[in-house]
């Protein structure tokens, strides 16, 4: 799975690092970054936790495409 951030909705409240740090953290700038796009078995749970506490809709998950 990929994560994706609408980052014109963040608005940098830090809820999606608190539940998966392995995946979402703010900058010294208060800007999220996003570690890793691609959400493997061990992170997905807490992705998608984050997904739903988000208060601005902002991260969404989507099927890797596969490649070729
Ligand atoms: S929980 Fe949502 S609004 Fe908050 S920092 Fe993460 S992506 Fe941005």
């Amino acid at each position: 799975m990929k994560v994706k951030v609408d980052f014109d909705l963040c608005e940098s409240n830090a809820m999606c690092e608190a539940l998966a740090p392995d995946v979402f953290e703010l900058d010294d700038d208060d800007y999220l970054v996003v570690k890793k796009e691609d959400v493997g078995p061990d992170d997905l749970e807490s992705v998608r936790r984050a997904v739903a506490s988000c208060p601005r809709a902002a991260i969404s998950l989507e099927e890797a495409v596969s490649e070729g």
